[in-house]
């Protein structure tokens, strides 16, 4: 199947008892044996649950993986793909990772015995460089959050491979409408599916796609050992919200290009990270590597953290929220919102500004969203 067929159909067959299109939600905490040791496939909804089922067979068709786990969270996903590590364990990791992924690997996963060397990823090189004898995985973000840095996935999974180590890979920006990291020679694909894969602000999700056996049969065992898994309701809007991605991720990167082109003209407007833009410093690789390029963008202003507080306070179509990849436009300051928690030193030492604005461009009419930075731009040249 085509990947948007896959889309509107993998996984999902007609439920076989009523002839149901969509598939129902089995809100159900156990079920009910024929006899001692004779299940129908299911026990208990930690372990498994038929609508979660439904869920994995869609995102493993989808993303165009053998195999998908999914978690109550992105969060809880990249936990369960690092739990496969043991004591002693290290990790190369990309710099401008999601504020949260920092945070589980400094303040949690150190004091298990794991360690952690972030450098910029786009620059492969500097990956192979940190690699040592105990680096046992490459985890990447791309493009990450909130710069927009991109990495090239192809060259850094000869350099991960080369040393035997495993190359995962968070493409919640991208998502398989724009990217398949495993075309590239990615081991691990995750997602934070609260975000385009769902794609309309109603759940918290995340999945761990994957081609080995084995290493999926780690992530089963891990929804079951610990239970951070999705409720069947959650799977059911996800299921729902996959069957739009190719149309909205196409209408997301229309929007995010447009929008893109207008903050870069903007006269109050320093300095536009957008992976589509030419005068992007990784717009080659994305144009090799994805086909379009998705609707987040960060920016600066002339004024600084002034100018930024004023123009995400004036906005009015676009919603100042902590989120992204949503059908809504969505405005986040990111030092004081998803990257709080990475120390100053550091956010500024990789580029984070305080004065930095990030923006998901969502599926509105670009003209609307464009009249509404307009106003809240001209708010912010008073300040700047
Ligand atoms: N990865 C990326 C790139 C993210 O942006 C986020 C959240 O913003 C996560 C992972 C974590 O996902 P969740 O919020 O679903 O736990």
């Amino acid at each position: 199947m085509h990947f948007d067929t896959r889309c509107v159909r993998a996984g999902v067959t007609p439920d076989p008892s009523t002839g149901a299109i969509v598939p129902p939600i089995f809100q159900s905490a156990t079920y009910v044996l024929d006899e001692v040791g004779k299940t129908k496939g299911y026990d208990y909804t930690r372990s498994s649950n038929p609508t979660r089922a439904t869920l994995e067979a869609a995102l493993a068709g989808v993303e165009g993986a053998k195999f998908a786990a999914s978690f109550a969270s992105g969060m809880s996903a990249v936990d369960a793909v690092l739990r496969t590590l043991s004591l002693g364990d290290h990790v190369v990791c990309s710099d401008d990772v999601y504020g949260g992924v920092s945070r589980l690997f400094n303040t949690i996963l150190t004091r298990h015995g794991m360690s952690f060397t972030y450098v910029d990823s786009s620059k492969p090189e500097l990956v192979r460089e940190a690699i040592r004898p105990n680096t046992k995985m490459v985890w990447i973000e791309t493009p990450t959050n909130p710069l927009l840095k991109v990495s090239d996935i192809e060259a850094l999974a000869k350099i991960a491979h080369d040393k035997k180590l495993l190359l995962a890979v968070d493409s919640t920006f991208a998502t398989p409408a724009l990217l398949r990291p495993f075309e590239w020679g990615a081991d691990i694909v995750m997602h934070s599916t609260t975000k385009y894969l769902s794609g309309h602000n109603q759940i918290i999700g995340g999945a761990v796609l994957s081609n080995d056996p084995e290493f999926n049969t780690k992530m089963h065992y891990q929804q079951k050992a610990i239970g951070a898994v999705p409720s069947p309701f959650d799977c059911w809007l996800t299921l729902t919200g996959l069957k739009t991605l190719h149309l909205r991720m196409m209408r997301h990167s229309e929007n995010g290009m447009t929008v893109a082109k207008y903050l870069e003209g903007h006269k109050v407007v320093s300095r536009v990270s957008y992976p589509g833009l030419p005068s992007h410093p990784g717009h080659a690789v994305a144009k090799r590597q994805m086909s379009a390029f998705s609707g987040m963008i960060s920016f600066e202003l002339k004024g600084g953290i002034a100018a930024g507080k004023m123009l995400m306070n004036s906005v009015k179509l676009c919603s100042l929220a902590e989120s992204l990849g949503a059908v809504e436009t969505m405005i986040t300051h990111p030092a004081t919102m998803t990257h709080v928690d990475v120390p100053a030193a550091d956010r500024h030492a990789r580029g984070l500004t305080d004065g930095l604005v990030r923006l998901s461009v969502g599926i509105e009419d670009a003209k609307d969203i464009i009249a509404d930075l307009e106003q809240a731009l001209a708010k912010a040249a008073k300040v700047s």
